[in-house]
């Protein structure tokens, strides 16, 4: 089996390659000139990374061609809400632009490939308290140039299954985090923080934004188990939600990592981290998805947290 991933350098590619070189499979993966390399440092002797910008169609052609792909794990994307209010053309051009490349490619190069679509619970955006937890038939009310890229690669997706019969898989992940993690993410930042005040690198403040936003997290390590069955058993065509079922706040997050920090630490807002219109509650139900594939998360948050915040200590004793 060749298993080809777009953002295999990002954080979910690099443990959806893990995951796959454990299973025995073929790992190719995408990257470009620039990217970032330290998440696949440890297996870049195990896997083909082809230097490939996805707005380019030329060279998505020329990747495919060579690739030749039995599943396809679309992950490629400007993937930060608050960057996309900033840059809102190029969040909807680049993640449109790319798939829609990847799809004709596909076309030509891989019609029987099975494709998996990385949606986003941001895609639900604005949800009623009464419509939560969210299924797949909930309204998508994106609140975010993010989350409407996030809508039109979906239904670019199914359009392209329902016109050319591509085997494609939508999932609509909602929030996940662990090891990895950008430092750019509210997990993230805040375990970058306490690690670097454990370091002795910054003042015991740490800087957050909204705290009462609620989220639904699921380790990363269990959402790429999630993206290998969606791919290889889920229905094609078909669009599933990859949740835990429980919403938390941020704040909550933020009192776990306190929690396991090994100093005192002095808690600050800053507002240059609120966004013009936060999402406030997103909770999924990952029943359907379940039934298809038998899937369920296995971590609990709190050892995505603990997990995520030996990663940044490693880093600062590097
Ligand atoms: P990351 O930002 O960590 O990784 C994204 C990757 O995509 C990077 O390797 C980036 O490369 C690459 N990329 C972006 N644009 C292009 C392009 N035009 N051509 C080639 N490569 C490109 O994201 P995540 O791993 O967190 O997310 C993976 C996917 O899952 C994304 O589609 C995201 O929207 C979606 N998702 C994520 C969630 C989460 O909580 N993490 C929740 C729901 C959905 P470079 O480093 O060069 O920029």
């Amino acid at each position: 089996m060749r298993a080809l991933i777009t953002g295999i350098t990002g954080f979910a590619g690099s443990h959806l390659a893990d995951h796959l070189l454990a299973g025995g499979l073929e790992v190719f993966g995408t990257k470009r000139v620039r990217s970032p390399m330290e998440n696949v440092a440890a297996i870049t002797d195990r896997i083909t990374l082809i230097d490939c910008e996805l707005t380019d169609a030329a060279a998505v052609e020329a990747m495919l061609a060579q690739v030749k792909p039995d599943l396809v794990f679309h992950l490629a994307a400007q993937s930060f809400v608050q960057a996309s209010w900033t840059y809102p053309g190029y969040t909807l051009f680049n993640n449109v632009g790319a798939q829609l490349n990847l799809l004709e490619g596909m076309r030509r190069h891989a019609p029987e490939a099975r494709v998996q679509i990385a949606g986003s619970s941001e895609e639900y955006g604005g949800a009623d308290e009464e419509d939560l937890p969210l299924r797949e038939d909930s309204p998508l009310r994106p609140l975010s140039p993010y989350g409407v890229s996030k809508v039109a690669q979906d239904m670019l997706a199914y359009q392209y299954f329902m016109s050319y019969g591509l085997k494609v898989v939508r999932t609509r992940a909602f929030n996940h985090s662990g090891p990895r993690r950008g430092e750019v993410f509210a997990t993230s930042s805040f375990a970058k923080q306490i690690a670097e005040i454990e370091a002795g690198r910054r003042e015991p403040v740490i800087l957050v934004g909204n705290l009462e936003a609620r989220r639904d997290f699921t380790d990363v390590r269990d959402v790429v188990k999630a993206y290998y069955l969606a791919c290889t058993r889920g229905e094609p065509g078909e669009v599933y939600n990859i949740a835990s079922g429980k919403a938390v706040t941020i704040r909550e997050v933020l009192d776990i990592l306190l929690g396991l920090a090994q100093r005192e630490v002095e808690v600050k807002e800053d507002p240059s981290r609120m966004r013009p219109s936060d999402v406030p509650v997103l909770c999924g139900d990952a029943a359907k998805f379940t039934q298809a594939t038998g899937w369920k998360p296995g971590i609990p948050l709190e050892r995505t947290l603990s997990d995520l915040l030996d990663y940044w200590r490693e880093r600062f004793r590097e």
